[in-house]
């Protein structure tokens, strides 16, 4: 399918679902998210899933999405109604509710996947909401921004960002084993560990946004438009 037609079959889809998930009061907060996001199908997949499983059927209108982490394609999100937040768990095709984040984040094989020891460990890194990275409209789309942290081209992504490359052995940053060989450790088991690392890293010289970085099956997406 075309990217215009794929759009334009996710809006008709969202469109039919919001006004039986959201009550009339809350239609205009749900069709202002809809329109933000109307050319970026990624974020229309996550919307479209969430009119069509409304989490513990609470029936109010999505508001915000932010993006908590990203590894491989799988992307842990945050999503905001005009009452709740909601952990889901998304790829290209699909988007699964987790939990609320007042009961935070147990999936264990999740944790572990996106690198976190427990359900603590991650509720420390992720303990404010307000500073959970908002989801741009189209910045999966956009090369000269990091699909992750957002950072634009030259800039540096934030520390932990998956798409950063590491200087030592040209792989991913945030799971490759370099920062245990640096610091001669196992495991990182405080964050004084994690500043060494830190310091290490600049005196090496931290590897900047650049396109190339992109996950590749984001290029095959741009080359078919
Ligand atoms: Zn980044
Ligand atoms: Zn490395």
């Amino acid at each position: 399918m075309q990217t215009d037609e794929r759009l334009g079959k996710l809006k008709e889809d969202i469109n039919v679902l919001i006004p039986y998930a959201v009550p009339p009061e809350e239609l205009e907060a749900a069709y202002k998210l809809l329109k933000v996001f109307s050319g970026d199908f990624f974020a229309l997949g996550i919307i479209k899933d969430y009119y069509q499983t409304l989490p513990n059927a609470n029936e109010e209108a999505l508001i915000k999405i932010a993006v908590l982490e990203e590894r491989e394609q799988v992307f842990l999100m945050l999503l905001s109604t005009t009452g709740h937040h909601y952990f889901y768990v998304t790829n290209d095709d699909e988007s699964l509710f987790l939990s609320e984040w007042e009961k935070g984040l147990d999936d264990k094989q999740l944790l572990k996947f996106f690198g976190y020891a427990d359900s603590k460990s991650f509720a420390k890194v992720h303990s404010d909401l307000e500073k959970c990275r908002e989801y741009l409209p189209l910045e999966r789309m956009d090369e000269n921004l990091c699909p992750s942290c957002g950072v634009k081209t030259g800039g540096m992504h934030t520390l932990g960002c998956p798409v950063e490359v590491c200087p030592w052995c040209g792989g991913q940053l945030n799971h490759c084993n370099c920062r245990f060989e640096q610091l001669d450790v196992e495991a990182f088991t405080d964050d004084t560990m994690l500043d060494a690392f830190a310091e290490k890293l600049e005196q090496k010289g931290r590897v900047s946004y650049a396109k190339e970085q992109r996950p590749t099956f984001m290029a095959e997406e741009e080359a078919s438009k």
